[in-house]
């Protein structure tokens, strides 16, 4: 997912490129809201965590665009090009090092597992979306 504060700074389409040359390959692709409810819902596994309705206020306070990527070793992959949660440690050429505008405002989620991959992939896309 592209997350509201790199949408509303236009950097969609970049980040969108650098994850197709880095061979990843679209499955499914939505450009949506999330309500604050869909938001807490998605990030339900945060719960507990001190920043969470911070994270539920900011996910849902623009635009995002929803991705189902496929790929050998995608989780694993996506996590490398993405880079780490705070952009002041993540890798040169990352998504994140490149987009970011913090640690809470970090461009891009990714899921981190498969398993998980799967359930997100579910909440924004019915089957027939999914090519
Ligand atoms: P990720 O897997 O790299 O996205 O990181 P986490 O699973 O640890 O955290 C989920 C998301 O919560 C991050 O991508 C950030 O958007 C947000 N987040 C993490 N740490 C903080 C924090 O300390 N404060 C706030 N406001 N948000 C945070």
């Amino acid at each position: 997912m592209i997350k509201p504060e790199a949408m509303a700074a236009g950097h969609a389409g970049k980040i969108l490129d650098m994850i197709l040359q880095s061979g990843f390959r679209l499955v499914s692709l939505k450009y949506t809201q999330l309500s604050a409810q869909e938001a807490g819902k998605f990030y339900e596994v945060h719960k507990e965590r001190p920043f969470y309705g911070e994270l539920v206020g900011y996910m849902a306070s623009g635009p995002v665009l929803a991705a189902i990527l496929e790929k050998d070793n995608a989780v694993q992959d996506f996590r490398a090009l993405i880079g780490a949660t705070d952009p002041s440690e993540a890798a040169e050429g990352t998504i994140r090092k490149r987009f970011a505008e913090s640690k809470a405002k970090n461009a891009v989620h990714g899921s981190d597992s498969d398993e998980n991959a799967a359930i997100e992939g579910a909440f924004f896309f019915t089957g027939r979306e999914q090519y």
